[in-house]
């Protein structure tokens, strides 16, 4: 790590203050202003718009930092701390990183949740000086760095995207019939983060609606590509949704932030939640704010968007306006994702079923990590935005799937496609930096790059019978304009150079006057070297030096002891003219050096403005090309995808599934992708496929659910989670590790597997494990697949039991959807015999001489035992435990069969749906509650009243009796 020469170490320095606001209050005063040097000053006129970022101060070539930020700074950043001077009276901590190498020290610190101000010189020191000897020279902040809006390659992982969110919530109102709606603020009101509470959208669409009703919705951006997407979220999905899209940073209106039920959602979050000041998320003024932002009139050519959306999608732009102050990133329009379009895969899915990176957090071994073969940026930046919004709408799964099949169908081509991906550049990423004015030749070459892989794909796949989604992306490739790629080969340079402050980028033979005033500079060289030689001869000093500085400019250099020569004569002294002395050199110059500096210094400045001018050329021209550059970078993204998912499934095995709109789930051969692949590594025995057939039986409509039992470390889990990675692969486009595979689309999955307590959030396991489990029973459909991994075993036996029982029930009565149900409570096998979609399945195991070999093979029919205490056995376990864990079992067991619990449960009525949900719609009174209420007791005699008293109980038993005659009969049914 890069220290500063001549600095004291931290020690030195007094210990931050507690109370750093009314420190900085007290520096930003009047009284501290007008103490201040002037460069002070201007440094804390700075730091108070500032308060709570990291100023850094350019000073020359460092940026520096005072105060606290500058004792901060060094401790995240190991940096050495040091002092500038005094102010009133106490010494001005000082820390500082080279301006050349910023992007380094930045990643750090926005990697641990600071903000920067970047405060740039914006004049030339030069032109300062001249405004008088003691003139500062002009700084102003040209932006913040903050995660979500970096651009910067060093800054930005190339296979992630980098997304800013916003999240606003409107309240409902009646709005204005044909204007704009009135304001509603950001009040979150019955809002609650409950999982287990289902919500639905309840927000419309703004264009043409006289009502708007409130809502909750979500805006991100990545600015380092333009991308720009909104959704209606609720406040059930929330979470789950901001999880999904993993973002950077999400900002919420103050307002919102501190409201008591979104809170433990935000703290879930974590440190990507950050409050902004509420003005930003005011909705009635966002249409306005956004079409000025794109530069049109109305918003109404972009798409129809609910109030909520539009005050997310103007509190997004209002963000980035507010960090890139100095230049305007070219956004592309916002695009709304409908709901209903993807699968909605809840937050403890994502995590449990370690779809982006495993539960330890590490990317590898995650799902997505296993099947990436992307090889381009921005492929890797689509398959992930895949595999967490997979489809739901089988014909756009298909089309994905026909063009992998393409590709797998014709290897060769997909070699070859996959050859010249690898030579194409991250467009998108190029573009956006040369928008905000941080482009250097180098995203120059990344354009130019990107139309020659964009020609050569198109020429490469066209007329090739492709299929749609191909045939699309190949005609975007040719809709890049050619000028634009011709422009670029003719002028950039073979070996381009990161920045383009020193030229060098332009081709020679493009720019007749760049060329010669290049030639005049170079060779201006040779001149030089030719005036050092004549002038070591002349005077015949051999060690005699033409030098260059940026003071004194070109002079000759001798050392002290040899400088007599040019001083010793009036003459000598006419021809050298003295300009310095140190303590060892001498300093000269002549006019005939003179001369030739300004000649060469005019070729040099006249060939750089000529380059500056032609990038700024360039980078305007690719501008204006921004559109079909983001489609064609979209279509290589695309191509790559497809080519990268046709190789997995040829070096995997995969098959394709076959997706459509029935409830369907029937699996031959599944295998886990990750776990296949990681027994495959460690040489261990090959991965166990397995069958899983959910499907629902003849005329039925309805799926069927598996109750899984089978030994510990038989491998029920894997089996669980397998099933369900194979429905995302398949909705995400992808072919599934399978032998064959039919899907009806799933509309939600859940799972509850694994345990972990959240006790940041009050919540122990058992906790976790009900909330989970609460929000499957609540929101589940008929369309939706579950995975439950053991409910219920966390808690007393009988607890959990009787929950896991219910739940099964539940599932099955009122869900009516697909799953599969691990447990070791074997006592619930009894319920396929009641219920009539439930199957068992178990995992074969072997015994042999006391010994218990796990096949991996699940088959129909249920286990009697889980075989922990071999497991146990097989862990280490002392001996002496594991047979006394046997003598207690037998006991436990023996116990088990004299006792009546068995039947009893096998007794107990089965849960009735139909009658729950009677009596939960049921709306009005009872029958008998009606004939209560129109009885008027004041109006009747004593008789009358004992008479209506009998009545109303005599009927009453026979409705009793008459539920228990359904119930019964309904039951026998099942049976
Ligand atoms: P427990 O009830 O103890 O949680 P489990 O039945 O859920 O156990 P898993 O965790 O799924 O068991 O599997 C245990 C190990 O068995 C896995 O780590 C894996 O290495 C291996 N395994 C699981 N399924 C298979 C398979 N189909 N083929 C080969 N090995 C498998």
């Amino acid at each position: 790590m890069m220290q500063k020469p001549g600095t004291s170490n931290q020690e030195a320095h007094p210990p931050l203050e507690n109370d750093a606001g009314s420190r900085l209050d007290r520096l930003t005063s009047s009284e501290s202003l007008a103490a201040a040097t002037p460069v002070m000053a201007q440094y804390l006129d700075v730091k108070a718009t500032h308060p709570d970022d990291l100023v850094f101060f350019q000073m020359g070539d460092f940026y520096e930092l005072f105060f606290d930020d500058a004792v901060k700074a060094a401790q995240e950043l190991d940096i050495t701390l040091s002092k500038r001077g005094q102010h009133m009276g106490e010494d001005v901590p000082m820390s500082g990183v080279p301006v050349q190498t910023v992007d380094d020290y930045l990643r750090t610190l926005i990697d641990r949740g600071h903000s920067v101000a970047i405060c740039d010189q914006t004049e030339d020191p030069a032109a300062a000086r001249k405004r008088g000897s003691k003139a500062v020279i002009r700084r102003e902040i040209t932006r913040l760095v903050t995660r979500g809006t970096v651009t910067e390659d060093k800054l930005l992982t190339p296979s992630r995207s980098n997304y800013l969110m916003a999240l606003a919530q409107v309240r409902g109102d009646t709005g204005k019939p044909g204007g704009s709606p009135a304001v509603s603020e950001h009040g979150v009101g019955l809002l609650a983060l409950s999982a287990a509470v289902p919500q639905t959208s309840t927000a419309t669409s703004y264009q043409g609606a006289t009502k708007s009703p409130g809502g909750v919705a979500l805006a991100w951006v990545d600015i380092s590509t333009g991308t720009f997407r909104l959704a209606e979220t609720d406040a059930g999905r929330l979470v789950a949704d901001v999880m999904r899209l993993d973002p950077q940073e999400l900002i919420v209106a103050d307002s919102v932030f501190h409201d008591e039920t979104l809170r433990p959602g935000f703290d879930q979050l974590g440190a990507i939640v950050r409050p902004q000041p509420t003005v930003l998320f005011d909705s009635g003024s966002a249409e306005g704010r956004l079409a000025r932002f794109f530069g049109v009139t109305t918003l109404d050519g972009f798409g129809a968007f609910s109030r909520a959306e539009l005050a997310a999608a103007a509190a997004v732009v209002a963000y980035v306006d507010k960090t890139q102050l100095a230049g305007r990133p070219l956004l592309s329009r916002p695009e709304r994702e409908s709901g209903g379009s993807t699968l909605f895969i809840d937050t403890a899915t994502q995590t449990n079923l370690e779809l982006m990176k495993t539960l330890s957090g590490d990317r590898d071994g995650g799902l997505l990590k296993t099947i990436d073969r992307t090889v381009t940026g921005g492929g890797a930046r689509l398959l992930a935005e895949r595999l967490t919004s997979p489809l739901t709408d089988p014909d756009g799964i298909n089309h994905r799937l026909d063009a992998v099949s393409w590709f797998l169908a014709d290897t060769a081509l997909a070699d070859a496609t996959r050859k010249v991906l690898r030579g194409s550049a991250d467009m998108p990423r190029a573009l956006s930096r040369l928008a905000l004015g941080r482009g250097g030749p180098r995203d120059l070459g990344i354009i130019h790059q990107g139309f020659e892989a964009a020609g050569m794909l198109a020429n490469l796949l066209v007329g090739k019978d492709a299929p749609a989604e191909i045939a699309g992306a190949v005609t975007d490739l040719r809709a890049l304009p050619e000028p634009v790629g011709l422009l670029l080969e003719e002028t950039l340079a073979e070996d381009l150079p990161l920045v383009r402050r020193d030229g060098g980028f332009v081709r020679s033979g493009h720019h007749e006057e760049l060329d010669a005033m290049r030639t005049l500079r170079d060779e201006s060289r040779k001149v030089i070297a030719g005036l050092q030689q004549h002038y070591a001869n002349e005077t015949g000093i051999k060690s005699l030096k033409i030098r260059h500085n940026n003071v004194l400019g070109y002079f000759i250099e001798v050392t002290a002891n040899r400088a007599a020569t040019l001083t010793g004569s009036d003459e000598a002294r006419a021809r050298f003219i003295h300009r310095q002395t140190t303590a060892s050199l001498m300093r000269f110059t002549t006019t005939e050096l003179a001369d030739l500096e300004s000649r060469i210094a005019n070729a040099a400045d006249r060939a750089l403005t000529i380059e500056l001018g032609i990038f700024d050329t360039l980078a305007q021209t690719v501008i204006e090309a921004a559109d079909p550059i983001r489609r064609a970078a979209r279509a290589i993204a695309l191509i790559d995808v497809s080519a990268a998912l046709a190789r997995l499934a040829d070096q995997q095995a995969y098959c394709r599934p076959v997706v459509d709109k029935s409830t369907r789930f029937r699996i031959v051969g599944g295998r886990h992708p990750v776990v296949e692949l990681a027994l495959r590594n460690q040489a261990e025995s090959p991965f166990v496929a397995n069958d899983c057939d959910l499907s629902p039986s003849e005329g039925a409509k309805e799926g069927a659910i598996w109750l899984l039992t089978g030994p510990n470390m038989g491998g029920k889990s894997t089996f669980l989670r397998q099933n369900a990675l194979i429905a995302i692969l398949a909705q995400t486009g992808s072919f599934v590790p399978a032998g064959s595979a039919e899907i009806g689309v799933v509309d939600r999955l859940f799972s509850r597997v694994g345990a972990s307590d959240d006790l940041a959030r009050g919540r122990s396991t058992f906790m976790v494990e009900m909330v989970e489990t609460a929000a499957i029973l609540n929101q589940a459909s008929e369309r939706s697949l579950v995975i439950l991994d053991e409910i219920g075993r966390g808690t007393a036996t009988f607890d959990g039991l009787s929950i896991a029982w219910a739940a099964v029930e539940h599932l099955h009565e009122v869900n009516r959807c697909r799953g599969l149900f691990a447990t070791h409570f074997h006592e619930l096998t009894v319920l396929s015999e009641k219920l009539p979609r439930l199957a068992n399945a178990t995992m074969r195991v072997k015994e042999w001489e006391g010994d218990v070999i796990f096949l991996h093979e699940v088959g129909p029919g249920a286990a009697d035992r889980s075989y922990g205490i071999q497991v146990a056995r097989l862990a280490g376990l002392p001996a002496s435990v594991v047979a006394r864990a046997r003598a207690v079992l037998d006991q436990l067991e023996e116990s088990e069969r004299q006792s009546p619990g068995r039947q009893l449960i096998d007794g107990l009525p089965l849960f009735s749906a139909e009658v729950e949900r009677k009596s939960v719609s049921r709306s009005g009174p009872s029958e008998i509650e009606a004939e209560l209420a129109a009885l008027d007791p004041d109006d009747m005699t004593a008789r009358e009243a004992l008479e209506a008293l009998y009545a109303l109980r005599a009927k009453l038993l026979h409705m009793q009796e008459r539920n228990s005659d359904r119930k019964q009969g309904g039951a026998q049914h099942n049976m």
